[in-house]
């Protein structure tokens, strides 16, 4: 049995990166850039108007000779929408009724908005006369200048950037069709187990629903990899091999079940006839004692990881968090601070008394009022062990309680493992 931070030094030194690969914008999300995103036009592409009103020279406004400074008449000599490429030209005295987006017309340089028309003349289009009165105007006012945002062989994204929903939005605006990402690492998932029977069944006496093969599936794609499901094996060493061959197929392989030491657990010996190398077998740590790691190598091809996740769902929950996660988390090619569950200091709400021999992970809610700079605090759920998986159910984060501790009193300070889900404060 080995310690936590020794079974994720083996983690980290046997995930390799995926090599880049260059796939279409719209299947990049939540994946991260290899290479950087280069701007194929200036943002905005030309002088844009910002607001809904009338396109004017600022000479009109600066030195007004036509009118007192506060209510300026201009002849309204255009209409101009997004979109328009209009060819005409402001000059002072003139002005052109305008759209938000719109291209501003040559000659003018500010735009002053609608709201700022007195009277009837807000309705003013091309061939009558509008008076503006804007208190606040100065030269330059609700135009974006071409370029303001980004240049055209600007890089606007750089190697290491996870693409969310902005960063999608920005490669799109500048001309990204495709990126070069580390690819969506392939994960197959096979519950083991005799007794288990599909989800969609009733369990008979004895039987227990695969609820670790939809809670895996749903924990790989918070990570942004593609789950493969292969459903149940039963505790036989021909299904077991079937599926383990088949798993072996994608980057990583994850089992849960069958690698405790019951009489029933094969997972283990069939995993090293499979000729995957044994890593690590059983760490210091509650729930998840008994998780297995190994890696295939091959000579000609990538390797693949495997993990046999313990079969009890609340243990098997916390081992993705804390072995898988990371794992998928190097694959991707994020940095190494990003590897693994961020940890914070808390204020306990209520009493723990979990301590043992080795390190226990505890599900609990993490909050911190708005105006309170201190500590979080941390409210450990009612929780019944490595089979329950309701105190887990709305847990944004695991009491990390150390080897020796008897009963931590609530107010204690104690270390939490953030989980990597939307945060409720
Ligand atoms: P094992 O790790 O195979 O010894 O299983 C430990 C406990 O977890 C047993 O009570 C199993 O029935 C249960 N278990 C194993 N696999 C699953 C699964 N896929 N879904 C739900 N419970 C499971
Ligand atoms: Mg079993």
């Amino acid at each position: 049995m080995i310690d936590l931070s020794e079974a994720l030094e083996l983690i980290e030194a046997h995930a390799l990166t995926l090599a880049p690969r260059r796939i279409q914008l719209c299947d990049a999300f939540g994946l991260t850039l290899a290479s950087p995103v280069i701007a194929d036009v200036d943002s905005p592409s030309w002088d844009r108007a910002m607001m809904d009103g009338f396109a004017v020279c600022n000479d009109d406004f600066i030195r007004s000779e036509l009118a007192s400074p506060e209510a300026v008449s201009l002849e309204v000599i255009a209409d101009v929408a997004a979109g328009d490429p209009s060819s005409i030209t402001i000059r002072s005295g003139t002005c052109a009724r305008i759209m938000t987006g719109a291209p501003l017309p040559t000659g003018a340089d500010s735009v002053v908005p609608i709201e700022c028309a007195r009277g009837t003349s807000r309705s003013a289009h091309t061939g009558s006369t509008v008076t503006l009165a804007d208190k606040h105007f100065h030269s330059g006012q609700h135009v974006a200048i071409r370029g303001t945002f980004f240049g055209s062989g600007k890089e606007v994204m750089s190697i290491g950037m996870q693409l969310g929903a902005a960063e999608i939005g920005l490669a799109t605006e500048a001309g990204a069709t495709h990126v070069t990402i580390h690819p969506r690492a392939r994960v197959s998932i096979c519950s083991t187990g005799s007794e288990l029977v599909e989800p969609s069944e009733i369990p008979a006496f004895g039987q227990t629903r695969n609820s670790n093969g939809p809670m895996i599936s749903a924990a790989v794609q918070t990570c942004f990899a593609e789950p493969i499901p292969l459903g149940i094996a039963i505790d036989h060493p021909e299904a077991i091999r079937a599926t383990v061959a088949q798993g072996l197929a994608a980057d990583v392989l994850i089992l849960s079940g069958g690698v405790s030491a019951g009489d029933y657990d094969l997972v283990p010996n069939i995993l090293s006839l499979c000729g995957v190398t044994n890593v690590f077998h059983k760490v210091r740590l509650k729930p998840g004692k008994p998780v297995w790691f190994g890696v295939l190598n091959r000579d000609n091809g990538p390797r693949t990881l495997v993990f046999g996740l313990p079969g009890n769902p609340g243990s098997s929950l916390v081992c993705f968090e804390l072995f898988v996660r990371p794992a998928l988390a190097k694959l991707h090619g994020h940095s190494s601070e990003r590897w693994h569950m961020p940890r914070v200091q808390a204020r306990l709400t209520g009493a723990v008394k979990l301590g043992g021999d080795r390190p226990v992970f505890s599900p609990c809610r993490l909050s911190r009022s708005i105006n309170n700079s201190e500590l979080w605090t941390a409210s450990p759920m009612p929780w019944g062990g490595s089979s329950d998986l309701i105190g887990f159910c709305g847990a944004n984060g695991f009491l990390v309680v150390p080897v020796g501790v008897g009963m931590l009193p609530a107010g204690s300070e104690i270390t939490v493992a953030v989980r990597d889900q939307p945060m409720r404060l």
